[in-house]
């Protein structure tokens, strides 16, 4: 991890510096002693027009940058300055711009230079990066107060890459929810019910997908009141928390098949986008559901043909045990409308192959029944860059879903799959209620190429829900 700090001059102790700067403040960030070194630059291309000048004993790595430039593009300047210049030691980065930009910039930096290493015993000091340290120096800030919502924002995505990367042995429902129940620290209002309570409370489908495993379900139930004197929920958030979908009876080929361990991501990027409310403390109050479970084979698991009546009173005829998500997924869905009334519910989930298919690892696919909700998920996508496509729900997609024997079934077949699902879901969710389900299955991990993301884990979505709060 890279720390952020302040500093005053550019060069100094450090004798690697990395300047951003717009054009027009691209001298002018230098200290008078600085600009007499200026003339005696020599600068030689190091990689993706990042310029080395050499100022007698220092080396100044400096990009110059474009005014007016989308935040958005400087973060990725941030990421490519990190890729290019994080085995050189002991680095400054000095940046002149707006100041914002410059958060931006240093966002980006953190972003980009997430590890998971844990599991790792053999690695050298070699192969891990040496740039600990970027200063930022700018005119227009005294303190790092103004960065706190950057930094609060990359701690969430941090965490919601470290849920995921975790194996599922490492991070069973009750690991999980022990976890989550630790961010009551930040303010949240964190309640985890057990398998009895989720008895109690007719979580019957979710229940279903979970008896089949040794590791016993959890539902958690985070609330952030940023607004405490108003009762208005603005937003539910619903996540799918399978931490390991071997697809149960119904199972899966094994290719790939520990890429299932990814199940829960929907559920990391609601809890971490949780997390960023509260480190953000944004002024609305938010609430958000998931479900924790495991899909396993076993004597007990659930079966198809199964007939079990959720929380709402419909009745599901399970034809295919591998389409448990949104089952997990109805129940929530039920529960926070019941318990909290939010105005908004958005449920997030890797649901379906079908929509990595459609949309492949570039768009999560967005189904909404409310326009105004839909155009505020789209805008904040294209913003923090993790966009939404929309796709269709449509009476005959829903139609798709019923059942001879009992009120629905939880597959459609083939056709539309990622429609079908979002029909099923829908089918959970109150009359006039503004709701949107987002399908993450093609974005929970990358293979490195996006400079934001490193390979792994994503954390998809952490900022899309945080750009969305922010619009609601
Ligand atoms: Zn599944």
């Amino acid at each position: 991890m890279v720390e952020i700090t302040l500093g005053k001059n550019i060069l100094g102790a450090h004798n690697k510096v990395i300047v951003a700067a717009s054009n027009s403040e691209f001298e002018k960030i230098f200290s008078k002693s600085e600009q007499n070194l200026l003339p005696a630059i020599k600068k030689q291309t190091v990689k993706d027009g990042i310029k080395e000048y050499n100022l007698g004993s220092y080396s100044v790595f400096a990009v110059r940058v474009k005014e007016k430039q989308p935040a958005l593009v400087w973060q990725q300047l941030g990421g490519k300055v990190y890729k290019a210049v994080k085995h050189l030691p002991a680095i400054k980065v000095c940046l002149a711009t707006a100041k914002h930009y410059v958060f931006d910039f240093a966002f980006g930096v953190e972003l980009a230079s997430y590890r998971f290493d844990k599991y790792h015993t053999k690695l050298k000091a070699d192969d891990l990066p040496k740039l600990e340290k970027i200063v930022l120096t700018n005119s227009g800030y005294k303190n790092l107060d103004e960065y706190k919502p950057y930094a609060g924002l990359a701690n969430a995505v941090r965490y919601a890459r470290d849920m995921i990367n975790e194996p599922a042995n490492a991070l069973t429902p009750e690991i999980f929810a022990a976890d989550i129940k630790r961010l009551e620290y930040l303010g949240l209002k964190v309640n985890i019910l057990d398998e009895a309570q989720m008895k109690s409370e007719d979580f019957n489908l979710a229940l279903a997908v979970a008896q089949g495993s040794q590791n016993r379900p959890k539902v958690a139930v985070l609330q952030w009141l940023g607004q405490p004197e108003s009762d208005e929920i603005t937003l539910g958030l619903v996540g799918k928390g399978v931490t390991f979908d071997s697809g149960g009876i119904s199972i899966k080929p094994a290719a790939n098949m520990g890429e299932m361990k990814q199940d829960m991501a929907g559920a990391a990027a609601v809890v971490a986008a949780m997390k960023a409310a509260a480190l953000q403390k944004i002024e609305k109050n938010i609430v958000a559901v998931v479900g924790l479970v495991e899909n396993m084979p076993s004597g007990s698991a659930y079966r198809p043909g199964d007939i079990i009546r959720s929380m709402s009173g419909q009745t599901v005829e399970v034809d295919n045990t591998d389409a448990e998500g949104r089952l997990v997924l109805a129940d929530c869905l039920t529960y926070i409308q019941k318990r909290f009334s939010p105005k908004n519910v958005v449920d997030m989930a890797t649901l379906t192959g079908a929509i990595v298919v459609a949309l492949g690892h570039t768009f999560a696919g967005l189904f909404s029944n409310n326009e105004n909700l839909a155009a505020n998920i789209i805008t904040a996508g294209n913003t923090c860059g993790e966009r939404v496509w929309r796709m269709p729900i449509d009476e005959e997609f829903d139609k798709m879903m019923d059942s001879a024997i009992a009120d629905m079934r939880n597959t459609g077949g083939r056709a539309a799959g990622s429609s079908t699902a979002a029909c099923f879901l829908q089918r959970f969710v109150d009359k006039n209620r503004s709701w949107a389900h987002i399908d993450i299955a093609g974005m929970d991990a990358t293979d490195g190429k996006k400079v934001l993301y490193p390979k792994g884990a994503s954390g998809f979505g952490v900022m899309l829900l945080n750009e969305l709060v922010k619009k609601i």
